[in-house]
Order: C-alpha cells, then structure tokens, then sequence
C-alpha cells in the first residue's frame, strides 16, 4: 500500500515569489482585524492595528484570540484599548 507522496514547499513558493501571495481570510477576530493564510505556501498574516499585514506570530494569535473574545462578548462600538 503506498501512498502518493505530495511535494510541497518547493513550488508553491516559487508560485508566490513569481505571482505574489494568494491570501484567504482565516479567521474574522474583529471588524477591522482578520488573519489570512497564503493558499500556497500556508504563510499567515493578521492586521495590525494601523492597518497593515505583518507575520501572524504565535504572540499575534494569542493577542487576536483575546481580541475575538473581547469582541464577541461585548459587541461594543468602542475600540479594545489594548494597544
Ligand atoms: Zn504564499
């Protein structure tokens, strides 16, 4: 019984530096917060609070788990004064 061995790594990386990320929104923390995964190379990004994508680091997930509780538990129109 063998199984057919998938490649993975070495080409969708070259997809990504030849044609760019392809992100898709994992997870919806707050209004303004989502993280993305990269289709291709499973590199993941979150929204930082000025608006821009950086690494989504385990820091970050845990930060954005905080957040999505926040969030989801009081619905408020006012921003988490966490940062
Ligand atoms: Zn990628």
């Amino acid at each position: 019984m063998e199984k057919p061995i998938k490649k993975k790594g070495v080409f969708p990386k070259m997809y990504c530096s030849l044609f760019g990320h392809n992100y898709e929104i994992t997870k919806q923390v707050t209004h303004h917060v989502k993280e993305y995964k990269c289709k291709h190379c499973n590199r993941e990004l979150t929204t930082y609070s000025n608006g821009n994508l950086i690494e989504l680091t385990p820091k970050f997930k845990e930060i954005n788990s905080i957040l999505n509780r926040i969030h989801s538990s009081k619905q408020a129109r006012q921003k988490p004064s966490l940062f």
